[in-house]
């Protein structure tokens, strides 16, 4: 598998509206865009830094996994995703070396990127994301 780069941090707020203006304001960073994505029950806003993002995360609903992490964990850093060559050899291989995966196969997220999520047991409890953008 190759890994290309970090490609976002996602941190998870209560509100995207009021996380905003210390990336913004205090660091400079360009607000690039926002997306609802409807089947995560989260709304995402990105902060692209060289070539990477930060990635707001809001939940749209209190039963959403982001308002779950928030209510566990408090407001924070929620995933690192890794920008791959090809998602489908990368969990192909990580399926072969017996890594718990919360997605078997890629599905759509922001920016229409092919996302995979891997279990946070396996990784020592960082939710990992892989990310393939075309
Ligand atoms: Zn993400």
């Amino acid at each position: 598998m190759k890994l290309l780069k970090i490609d976002h941090l996602g941190i998870a707020v209560n509100s995207i509206e009021e996380g905003k203006n210390f990336w913004t304001d205090v660091l400079g960073l360009p607000l690039e865009g926002s997306e609802t994505v409807t089947e995560q029950k989260t709304t995402t806003a990105f902060f692209p830094v060289g070539e990477s993002e930060i990635e707001l995360l809001e939940s749209t609903s209190p039963d959403g996994p982001v308002a779950k992490f928030i209510e566990k964990k408090g407001q924070g850093i929620q995933h690192v995703a890794f920008a791959v060559e090809n998602i489908e050899e990368a969990l192909q291989e990580l399926k072969e070396k017996g890594v718990m995966l919360i997605d078997q196969k890629p599905r759509t997220g922001a920016g229409g990127a092919k996302i995979a999520f891997l279990h946070p047991k396996a990784t020592n409890g960082i939710l990992v994301e892989l990310c393939q953008r075309d």
